[in-house]
């Protein structure tokens, strides 16, 4: 049995893990076992990074516009002229200790990690902003992961921009024709979502134990169960 914390940091997708399964995520990123990958899973998430590895050179003026970011060219183009007056960012990386104050990405202090596609400040006051964080694959099934998640990333922008009081984040969907997601908070309704987020994020950074939660459907997407995974746990349960 373990008696002290095994895991010291966390991001949302680790949190994810973690409430559906805190074994798999002590497999994952306390042992650090390796994991299976069914050929499907692995092309999504290389396609997903070879897109964004994209858009972000498209944005800096450093690529060009590929198929994959076709549908949202007119999008693109203007962050592109955004990033070019200075107020943009691409792939901003954003830690931050157990207080939730700012630090580097790879101190021993950084308690959460939240990654950002792009910001866009409206003008160089850097009062109101916008998070964009680009989506490769399915949309439905996930809007309340995506909600979540872009509560968090608002929480985070607050933090980190002090002078920020208007944020909206925008999840912007490249394989598909449909409006983006995006919804605006000021800086007081964003700061409700800290206690929630924290003592999630304390839950996860403090846990001793990680009991199994076997189920049907987190199982068979699990890279360590017995239906596309690689078997490792004993206790994964078949679809
Ligand atoms: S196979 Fe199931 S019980 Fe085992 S770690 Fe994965 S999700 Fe958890």
């Amino acid at each position: 049995v373990t008696t002290r914390p095994a895991i010291s940091a966390w991001s949302f997708s680790r949190l994810e893990v973690f409430e559906k399964c805190p074994y798999q995520a002590k497999l994952s990123f306390a042992d650090k076992i390796e994991q299976a990958m069914d050929p499907g899973r692995e092309e999504a998430l290389n396609r997903g990074t070879r897109i964004h590895k994209e858009a972000e050179l498209f944005v800096k003026g450093e690529g060009p516009l590929t198929s994959g970011l076709a549908r949202y060219q007119k999008h693109l183009e203007e962050a592109a002229e955004h990033y070019q007056k200075g107020l943009a960012l691409v792939e901003d990386e954003m830690a931050f200790t157990t207080d939730w104050e700012g630090t580097s990405w790879f101190s021993d202090e950084a308690w959460l990690r939240v990654k950002i596609d792009r910001v866009d400040f409206q003008d160089s006051d850097r009062l109101v902003a916008k998070l964009v964080d680009y989506k490769t694959g399915k949309k439905d099934g996930n809007e309340v992961k995506h909600s979540q998640q872009g509560q968090l990333y608002t929480l985070a922008g607050f933090c980190r921009y002090p002078e920020l009081q208007t944020l909206t984040y925008e999840f912007v969907y490249l394989d598909h024709n449909i409006p983006t997601t995006r919804k605006t908070y000021t800086r007081d309704q964003a700061m409700k979502f800290h206690a929630w987020f924290h003592e999630r994020g304390m839950r996860m950074t403090t846990a001793t134990e990680f009991p199994p939660k076997p189920s049907r459907i987190t199982c068979k997407f699990c890279p360590y169960g017995p239906s596309r995974g690689n078997g490792f746990c004993e206790f994964g349960v078949e679809e």
